[in-house]
């Protein structure tokens, strides 16, 4: 394995937004190497079975077929690891209680592409006891929990597993569209693959297609662009903006979540170290704010003044990066954008660096700029690579630069929780929305549901909500029921 390692991952590795260019040999050997080598947030080590799932021929209790996924006999694991998110998941519970009468996704076939882990198993069972049939691929190669996968199989069509190859990707994706006698009428989307797949393969399908929920940064991009040349076929809801996503799943999800990345693969101290993260938005504020509490000393980067500002006014020292970079132990970036950490930085980073990122998929640190003759990369744990230079200084890469909480860590999933409640009525909203009240658009969750999602939350912390009395609600001109703040409100 690590004379596999060693060959294959010292080669540039090219993954294009839509497909891929490279030599297949090395991308098999790559994707079994790393396959064998990763864990992250599954706790099934399958590692022991080879056979490529295209290969295997496998049917669950009922005698169902149509799945593929690593092993069906791991079922019974993923349905305990189902179990345990349900408890952490209240609304999407509340939702099914709700919906015992009425089934308000009666008729919808939701084609999804999500990470399958047991907390999208618990927005995917949500859907069918909403009434919908789904059928489901993974949005990343690497985040399938097999053993969910298994559970789910048992009960659904999914197509997933832990270590795909590209080629596996986008097979799966189409398993799940391209089926005789089933067409899908809503996307529920992450990172925009599987609509641009649609888009590409079978753009006929949006006739019958009511609506597009994305959850991610780049879905949602990718959507307003189609939007603006004219090409979006049907209305499209913008989860990833909705304030009860971002405030919950990037900020308050990133400050649980760096500290266990960062812990689970370096085992690092954090009091007395420096800290660099860069980018203040809402990762970064998150990652500032766990690393603050735990003693660190944080230096924040950033390119917008506003953040900048709010940046000094937390307490932070706002520097730039070639400032602070010879002398801190950990880097993290936050921005969404690229080549925010370059070769020059890396060269003149102190031994025993830390270098990760929390942030855009993998192009915030220039980890190609890394895979050059001069430098030896060794792989000293799952997803933690020493990269060393001629001088013997060695670096510390996590996860290759792909998002460290994602591969190394697993995210709180009451936080999960708040994104899978506004997925779910984002479907239902625009399902079951009349004729007309969406048009071939972009859309954010109307305020009131966003309300009603936090509202679904707040019995887990026995929270007592205060109600207006009549006379304060005609004071602020408000209904007694919401919406309680004006759209452009912004909940800092
Ligand atoms: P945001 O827009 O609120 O924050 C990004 C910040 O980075 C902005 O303030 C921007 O001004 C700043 N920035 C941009 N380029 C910079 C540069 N070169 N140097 C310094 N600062 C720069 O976005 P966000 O909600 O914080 O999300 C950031 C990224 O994290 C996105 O790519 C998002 O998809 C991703 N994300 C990750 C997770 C996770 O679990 N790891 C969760 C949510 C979002």
């Amino acid at each position: 394995i690590s004379l596999l390692q060693g060959k294959v991952l010292q080669t540039t590795f090219y993954k294009s937004k839509f497909g891929a260019m490279q030599d297949p040999w090395l991308t098999k050997m790559k994707f079994m190497v790393i396959s064998l080598c990763l864990y992250s947030a599954s706790y099934t080590d399958s590692s022991d079975d080879e056979t490529s799932p295209r290969d295997k021929q496998q049917k669950n209790s009922k005698g169902n077929g149509d799945f593929c996924i690593k092993n069906i006999k791991q079922a019974d694991f993923g349905r305990r690891e189902i179990e345990i998110a349900e408890q952490e998941m209240p609304a999407l519970m509340a939702l099914r209680k709700r919906a015992q009468g009425e089934k308000p996704l009666a008729g919808a076939k939701v084609v999804g592409c999500t990470h399958i882990t047991a907390q999208t198993a618990v927005l995917m069972e949500t859907l069918s006891a909403l009434g919908a049939q789904c059928r489901w691929a993974a949005c990343n190669i690497y985040s399938t929990q097999n053993e969910v996968a298994a559970a789910l199989a048992e009960g659904g069509d999914v197509f997933a597993w832990k270590g795909e190859s590209e080629d596996d990707f986008w097979w799966c994706i189409d398993r799940c569209v391209n089926l005789e006698g089933w067409q899908p009428n809503m996307i529920l989307d992450d990172g925009g693959d599987l609509t641009h797949w649609i888009y590409k393969k079978y753009p006929n399908m949006f006739k019958k297609i009511k609506g597009i929920v994305e959850e991610s940064v780049t879905g949602v991009h990718r959507l307003y662009q189609l939007s603006k040349a004219g090409k979006l076929c049907v209305p499209a809801m913008n989860v990833n903006d909705s304030v009860t996503k971002q405030k919950f799943d990037n900020l308050y999800c990133c400050r649980e979540s760096i500290l266990d990345g960062l812990k689970r693969t370096t085992d690092v101290m954090f009091g007395g170290k420096q800290v660099v993260v860069c980018g203040y938005g809402e990762v970064g504020k998150g990652c500032c704010a766990a690393l603050k509490a735990m003693g660190s000393i944080v230096y924040v980067t950033e390119i917008d003044p506003i953040c900048a500002l709010q940046a000094c006014m937390d307490g932070f020292r706002l520097v730039k990066l070639n400032e602070v970079i010879r002398q801190v132990d950990i880097v993290i970036t936050c921005t969404g954008n690229k080549n925010v950490v370059v070769r020059e930085y890396l060269d003149r980073m102190k031994n025993g660096c830390i270098v990760c990122n929390m942030g855009h998929s993998n192009t915030e640190i220039d980890v190609a700029s890394l895979r050059t003759p001069e430098l030896t990369w060794e792989r000293v744990r799952s997803q933690v690579d020493h990269v060393i230079w001629p001088d013997g200084k060695r670096i510390v890469l996590l996860a290759e630069g792909r998002l460290l909480n994602l591969s190394c860590s697993t995210v709180p999933t009451f936080v999960l929780s708040i994104t899978a409640t506004t997925q779910a009525l984002a479907l239902i909203e625009l399902y079951n929305a009349p004729e007309g009240r969406y048009k071939q658009d972009v859309y954010l969750l109307p305020k009131k549901m966003d309300e009603y999602v936090a509202s679904l939350h707040l019995p887990t912390f026995d929270a007592h909500l205060t109600e207006l009395t009549d006379e304060q609600a005609k004071y602020l001109g408000l209904n007694k029921n919401g919406p309680f703040k004006p759209n452009y409100y912004r909940y800092y």
